[in-house]
């Protein structure tokens, strides 16, 4: 229990304790870790924290985290802008960019389509999506959300709004496991997935 600690120390496993996967044991661990670094490295890692958090935003074309807005991905001439690649989450352009064949841009809706956690469209970034679309000059949008059944619903909900407007639609092939997140495919997995898209 929390309790026996010093309240700053309490207050620290507390916070860590909040953290995804850590349950109360490891958030004990990770509390004396810090407390054994030297002031300056426990100084490293509070800036850190602050500063992931003040020094980022979303760029105002794409959504994607960046440092400045626009991205370097939306600012870059030699990207094909008329080509946006649709992703659930900033950490799939990383897996996208890792892979280093698709030169298009990206669009990061910050989470997918799910009714049974309540969220809707308008909870994500739909909207600026199809503004961009309406707006700009595209030629495809390919749907690369995870091949989860909220990622599915999603895919099919953007491909439905874009249709009308008579713009191409793709969808990023299976070779991803269903269920699986995109993040985590390797590169081979994720450019055949690229390569085999089809049109929805
Ligand atoms: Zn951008």
């Amino acid at each position: 229990m929390s309790y026996f600690y010093a309240p700053p120390v309490a207050k620290l496993i507390e916070e860590f304790e909040k953290l995804p996967g850590i349950g109360h044991k490891t958030a004990q661990r990770l509390a004396f870790h810090v407390l054994n670094l030297p002031t300056e490295k426990a100084d490293a890692l509070a800036n850190a924290i602050r500063n992931a958090k003040l020094k980022t935003s979303y760029c105002s074309i794409c959504s994607n985290l960046t440092e400045s807005d626009p991205c370097s991905v939306c600012r870059d001439v030699k990207r094909d802008q008329s080509t946006i690649c649709v992703v659930e989450d900033p950490r799939d352009v990383v897996a996208l960019e890792r892979v280093r064949e698709f030169k298009g841009v990206y669009h990061v809706l910050h989470g997918a389509i799910s009714p049974m956690e309540g969220i809707g469209p308008e909870d994500i970034k739909i909207k600026e999506l199809i503004k961009r679309v309406r707006d700009t000059d595209v030629r495809e949008v390919i749907l690369a959300t995870n091949p989860t059944v909220e990622g599915e619903a999603t895919a099919m909900y953007i491909s439905k709004l874009l249709k009308p407007a008579g713009i191409k639609t793709t969808r990023i092939a299976h070779g991803i496991p269903v269920g699986g997140d995109l993040e985590y495919a390797d590169e081979v997995t994720l450019a055949k997935a690229m390569e085999g898209r089809r049109e929805i």
